[in-house]
């Protein structure tokens, strides 16, 4: 590039700065703050979403016929402020017109959900991941893409057909998979524990769904499930949290003042494999001492005679945590010792993350999330006990959201499509709700 090519790539970038915000740009990014405003706040008054959102009481007036119009918002119950005059209506998220669908891709399980804009869950299903056996593999187990694609396609039929079926129009599906994701070329770079290596998935699904599909978006499942653990932590004033889900592998989601950081080429997260020792096991990954080595789920099943059911990777994953609950609470001393030595090694691989990026609050999520009464007090006390300093601490709480927080993550990413541009959002037949008088 001359140096000419890039003052007026310059110049250009700034006249494009200068230029005056377009009438249909500015009404569609009004559009876009109060959906968002209520679907954050949830509902109010007219009168209320002018005062919080600086939009004059006309332009609410305008821009809610319009979000109504496309099924967006409905008008709710009335907002009473004392009892002298008129009260407003509320104006809320509407559930039954627009939805969003994720699912993840699980060692164990495929998970799909589908949500509408109110939050709800409309639709879930959990199926057990397909694999071939194959003694060679890690665990014996073989997921050939093309199997497993299959699995999920159908999965994702069911979902849109329910969907149709109740009149939701899909925004969008977002896949949660393991493992660094490869955002321009939707495909998955590695995921050890899949035996996968650029797994083009965006594609294969698209051709599996055929022409009419919806977009479909690919993030890492941990990223996914520390997205959906926002809401929750962000009612309390929390804005910077990291989601650990521990599976088979371990993976985080950092969440850094309310923004998901995918690092610079999609990385950010693989703690499973942070080196916290040398002489260590042999990891997946083909290093040794990783982390995931010291606190993955298979180190709790080790401990378990070689025939135990919870040892069979036939069990689906809840019933694998149920029967080594159910060995819990006999007293099973192996597991007893195992869960004292897992919170040691966990505030290991915790401590150096806290160390590192301070956050406010760690989620325990996936097996960890299963066992939060036994490993959330001890794993709290132990980073209490390693404090530089009182304003340094962090909250440790489990996971509400089980096994499926990734596709719940999903289904919430693929509607911000809608909160970002509610235009996309089709008319509703017969144009403004029944429901919402001018
Ligand atoms: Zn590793």
């Amino acid at each position: 590039m001359t140096p000419s090519d890039s003052s007026s790539r310059e110049a250009g970038r700034a006249s494009r700065r200068a230029a005056p915000m377009g009438h249909a740009a500015m009404r569609s990014a009004n559009l876009s703050l109060l959906l968002r405003h209520l679907h954050t706040r949830g509902g109010r008054s007219r009168a209320t979403l002018s005062q919080e959102t600086g939009l004059s009481k006309a332009a609410v007036t305008s821009l809610v016929s319009d979000l109504a119009e496309r099924g967006l918002v409905q008008e709710g119950q009335v907002e009473r402020r004392g009892t002298v005059g008129r009260p407003g209506t509320e104006v809320r998220i509407a559930p039954r017109h627009v939805a969003g669908v994720g699912i993840e891709l699980n060692v164990d399980y495929l998970a799909v959900c589908l949500r509408d804009l109110a939050g709800q869950a409309r639709f879930t299903s959990s199926v057990p991941m397909p694999y071939t056996l194959d003694a060679s593999a890690v665990d014996g187990r073989r997921y050939p893409p093309d199997l497993v694609l299959d699995r999920v396609a159908e999965q994702l039929r069911e979902a849109l057909e329910v969907a149709s079926l109740e009149g939701l129009w899909v925004a969008g599906i977002t896949i949660a998979s393991p493992g660094p994701i490869d955002y321009d070329g939707a495909a998955v770079r590695f995921a050890s524990n899949l035996g996968w290596t650029g797994v083009p998935l965006g594609d294969e699904l698209a051709a599996r769904l055929g022409p009419q599909h919806p977009v479909l978006g690919l993030e890492n499942d941990a990223k996914l499930s520390a997205l959906a653990e926002v809401p929750r932590l962000a009612r309390r004033g929390i804005k910077d949290l990291i989601y650990l889900t521990g599976d088979m592998g371990v993976g985080a989601g950092i969440i850094v003042e309310g923004r998901l950081v995918r690092g610079w080429s999609g990385f950010s997260g693989e703690v499973g494999h942070i080196g916290l020792d040398p002489a260590g096991d042999r990891c997946r990954c083909g290093r040794r001492g990783c982390w995931e080595t010291m606190v993955g789920f298979d180190t709790v099943l080790a401990v378990l005679d070689e025939d135990d059911p919870a040892r069979s990777g036939r069990l689906p994953m809840l019933e694998r945590l149920e029967r080594i609950r159910v060995l819990l609470e006999a007293d099973d001393p192996r597991l007893h010792s195992r869960f004292t030595t897992l919170v040691d090694d966990l505030v290991r691989g915790i401590g150096v993350l806290a160390d590192v990026l301070n956050p406010q609050a760690i989620v325990l999520g996936g097996y960890f999330g299963y066992f939060a009464d036994q490993l959330v007090g001890p794993v709290q006390s132990a980073l209490d006990a390693r404090l530089l300093a009182s304003d340094g601490r962090v909250e440790v709480s489990g996971s509400e959201l089980g096994l499926e927080a990734a596709a719940a993550g999903g289904a919430a990413v693929a509607l911000e499509r809608v909160l970002a541009d509610p235009l996309l959002a089709p008319l509703v037949d017969g144009g403004a709700e029944p429901s919402l008088r001018p």
